[in-house]
């Protein structure tokens, strides 16, 4: 699969200059999408073709070949095999480009050129499109901006050093010109992609935005890294299974030394086959604690960022919690959970989403209703109370299985899950306050 960085802006920005550098710096493949409009737009200028031939352009189009490829850290752009890289940069294809690339049909091929050329690879594309419609889903979304006064000054600059003549008077024309057409075209017109990361360069340097641009890539990357170890699933080896008996053993031992633990209707979670267990989330121990005392294996859902923690990371993958994107619709995650049930698991899950979630105003998530009702497998609610302070009582309060099966269905009505959310966190509430009741009064935390 490829990494996408995409960023749009208008001209002058400094996006060129950004790309070539992070590219060479983070080992990505350039791809300047404006070179391919203006290849096209050198293309008809040779061959006689005015704006108002729009059919014959875009027959043109078909005939052209465009290639990009990296030569000691700079693009080679290539028209027909032919290096144009610098005839393309020239006043004439500069000021009839923005024309070229308003036609519809144009652009339709140039972004169709402009996918295959990321296929497979990772890539920092720029252009004016990137982040709306070439890559809506790219991994990274950048926005450079600047005053249009500060892209004129440095575009005469650059302009100087390549020797290209043009006033200062024509730059600023160029670029309001230029402006105007890129935000105005009914297709590919640039804006500001809602999820973009928006740069303001006018008072920044080159090393500056890049550090910024460097900085945001960087991150993502590290996302991607920790979901890619928290989706990995070990194979369940002989030395696994050890691993999970003797950690169990050994947490057991821990918390009955550090806590009064007492466990009541343990018999609630049957035996064998499917079951969802859902408790109040008052800490990290919590989960720990249905993990060591329920009988049966329990795969807990959790946020894919406690992978971030070495041990948490480790311990996930021992006891196969099923990782969880939070804020997205987490299909692969999702998947998993339905599989689980399927092969007849106990997965284990927080509907209060967060730690004290109910406590915090936040309402009962629906994720274990929903599985509860697609699979029309019973929910164990748990209560958990205690304040988890050394020495002092923790009660884990099994109540009796909750049996969904008559509202069992493929697609559940929002209203029936959060009734059944609800009916499950009241349970949850109950047990709750009645461990509260044999802790001494100081000791108390409840949930309601
Ligand atoms: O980025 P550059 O200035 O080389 O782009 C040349 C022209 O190509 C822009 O003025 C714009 O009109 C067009 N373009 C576009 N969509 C892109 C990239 C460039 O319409 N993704």
């Amino acid at each position: 699969m490829s990494f996408i960085v995409a960023m749009d802006g208008p001209s002058g920005t400094g996006k060129g200059t950004i790309t070539k550098q992070i590219a060479k710096e983070m080992k990505l493949t350039n791809i300047d999408t404006g070179a391919t409009y203006r290849c096209v737009a050198l293309a008809a200028l040779r061959n006689h073709i005015g704006i108002e031939e729009e059919q014959k352009i875009i027959d043109l189009v078909d005939t052209l070949s465009i290639d990009m490829k990296q030569e000691g850290g700079n693009t080679v752009v290539l028209l027909n095999g032919e290096d144009v890289s610098q005839e393309i940069r020239g006043k004439e294809v500069t000021s009839f480009v923005p024309q070229v690339s308003a036609i519809k049909e144009v652009r339709l091929k140039m972004v169709d050129l402009q996918r295959k050329m990321a296929e497979g690879k990772d890539v920092i594309m720029e252009g004016r499109d990137i982040t709306t419609y070439v890559f809506p889903k790219a991994d990274v979304k950048i926005y450079l901006d600047a005053t249009a006064e500060e892209r004129a000054k440095r575009r005469y600059k650059q302009n100087k050093e390549k020797g290209i003549e043009m006033s200062y008077e024509e730059v600023v024309e160029s670029i309001q010109k230029r402006d105007k057409a890129d935000k105005e075209r009914e297709m590919g017109a640039l804006i500001i992609a809602p999820d973009a990361v928006v740069i303001d360069t006018t008072n920044l340097s080159i090393k500056e935005v890049k550090q910024k641009v460097k900085e945001i890539i960087q991150k993502k990357q590290k996302e991607l890294k920790v979901k890619e170890i928290a989706y990995k699933e070990r194979p369940n080896t002989k030395w696994k299974l050890f691993e999970q008996k003797v950690i169990k053993a050994f947490m057991g031992g821990l918390y009955r030394i550090f806590y009064r633990v007492e466990i009541r209707g343990a018999e609630n979670v049957a035996q064998e086959g499917p079951l969802i267990i859902c408790a109040n989330h008052i800490n990290y121990l919590d989960a720990a604690a249905i993990v060591i005392f329920t009988k049966r294996k329990v795969r807990f859902i959790a946020k894919e960022d406690l992978y971030r923690i070495r041990i948490l990371s480790w311990l996930g993958h021992i006891f196969d919690v099923i990782p969880v994107n939070r804020g997205t619709q987490d299909i692969e995650s999702m998947k998993r959970c339905m599989k689980a049930l399927k092969n007849g698991e106990v997965l284990g899950i927080f509907p209060e989403g967060t730690r004290k979630g109910i406590a915090k105003g936040g309402k009962a998530k629906t994720g274990a209703a929903y599985m509860a009702l697609r699979t029309g497998t019973k929910v164990v609610p748990v209560g958990i109370s205690g304040s988890f302070k050394l020495f002092t009582k923790v009660v884990v309060n099994y109540g009796k299985p909750m049996d969904y099966t008559e509202y069992t269905s493929k697609s559940p009505e929002k209203e029936v899950l959060e009734k059944v959310a609800n009916e499950i966190m009241d349970q949850i509430v109950m047990l709750t306050n009645q461990g509260n009741s044999c802790i001494m009064p100081k000791e108390k935390n409840s949930i309601s």
